[in-house]
């Protein structure tokens, strides 16, 4: 069975080692369960394991989202900290825009992922001084200029995204080769898998990230506003 190419891996342990090394134990990976997710939580694990594991539950993710949280746990063998966002902040709103008021407006939505997601990561990393992500450069036009290892300005972190120059066919021949668990809704055509209210599946020759928010207006950027440079 063919897998990602063994110069693209090797760069990408190299990148998470330096960031081990320099970092460690302030660096963590903030871990959605997505298909590169699981190739970084494979690394990490056998390369890199004092970069901390977190993820966001947001409380609307899908039910095959939380199946996967526990089984990677069990293979990985990795400590994964969850993320919950404050509840006090998610019953104000509620009260105010309903439970589904992402589908509203783009303000609405925008409210929800800052109360569901970005609080809980602005917690997550407020003891980092560096961070770790899956993103690829070819998963959306808004994140064609970011690089192996930048510097975050939103979250004044260093930021290391070791699978930037991976296309989506290398992270699936890792998978596979490898026997890795995954979410199976990748294999009914979601390959972006956000909450479960505002992720749909995509058809043959759509953008990736087409499924995500897909009832906002063409222009809204299809991000949650984790990487987006202020
Ligand atoms: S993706 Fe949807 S449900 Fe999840 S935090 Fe954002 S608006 Fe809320």
């Amino acid at each position: 069975m063919s897998s990602a190419p063994s110069d693209r891996v090797a760069q990408s342990v190299a990148l998470l080692r330096q960031a081990e090394a320099r970092f460690a134990p302030r660096v963590c990976f903030a871990c959605s369960f997505g298909a590169e997710d699981i190739v970084l939580l494979d690394l990490i694990s056998k390369h890199a394991d004092k970069i901390s594991v977190f993820t966001l539950d947001t409380g609307r993710l899908f039910p095959e989202t939380y199946a996967l949280i526990d089984r990677c746990r069990d293979h990985f063998k990795l400590p994964i900290r969850v993320m919950f966002p404050d509840a006090s902040e998610v019953e104000t709103m509620v009260a105010e825009g309903g439970v589904n008021l992402f589908y509203h407006s783009l303000a609405a939505r925008k409210r929800c992922c800052a109360v569901r997601k970005l609080g809980p990561l602005r917690r997550a990393l407020a003891d980092a001084d560096a961070w770790v992500t899956g993103v690829r450069r070819q998963q959306a036009e808004s994140r064609a200029e970011m690089e192996a290892e930048e510097e975050d300005t939103t979250f004044g972190l260093r930021k290391f995204n070791p699978l930037i120059e991976w296309a989506e066919e290398e992270v699936w021949d890792y998978i596979r080769a490898h026997d890795l668990p995954y979410n199976p809704l990748h294999d009914k055509f979601f390959p972006s898998i956000g909450c479960a209210p505002c992720t749909r599946a995509v058809t043959v020759g759509e953008d990736p990230r087409s499924g995500r928010w897909w009832w906002e207006q063409e222009g809204a950027v299809a991000e949650c506003g984790l990487h987006l440079s202020e």
